[in-house]
């Protein structure tokens, strides 16, 4: 799955939403989020991201990789 990492806090572009064929893209408080088990790893979204804040999520910066596990929690079931 692609993952949105910190650059998108208090951005939140939407271009990215846009581009997302399977409209997997939310938006939640400061961010915007990927569902994890609906994105396709398409890609779309990643290039027009204005502040490259998404990444596919093996290629997440160490620094950012909690915004993985984040990413993934915005969905959890409470
Ligand atoms: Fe949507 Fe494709 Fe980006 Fe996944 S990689 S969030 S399917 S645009």
């Amino acid at each position: 799955t692609y993952v949105i990492a910190e650059p998108c806090i208090d951005v939140l572009d939407r271009a990215c939403v846009d581009e997302c064929p399977v409209d997997c893209i939310y938006e939640g408080g400061r961010a915007l989020y990927i569902q994890p088990d609906e994105c396709v790893d398409c890609g779309a979204c990643e290039p027009v991201c204005p502040v490259e804040a998404i990444a596919y999520e093996d290629d997440v910066p160490e620094a950012l990789r909690p915004f993985i596990a984040d990413n993934a929690q915005f969905f959890a079931e409470p």
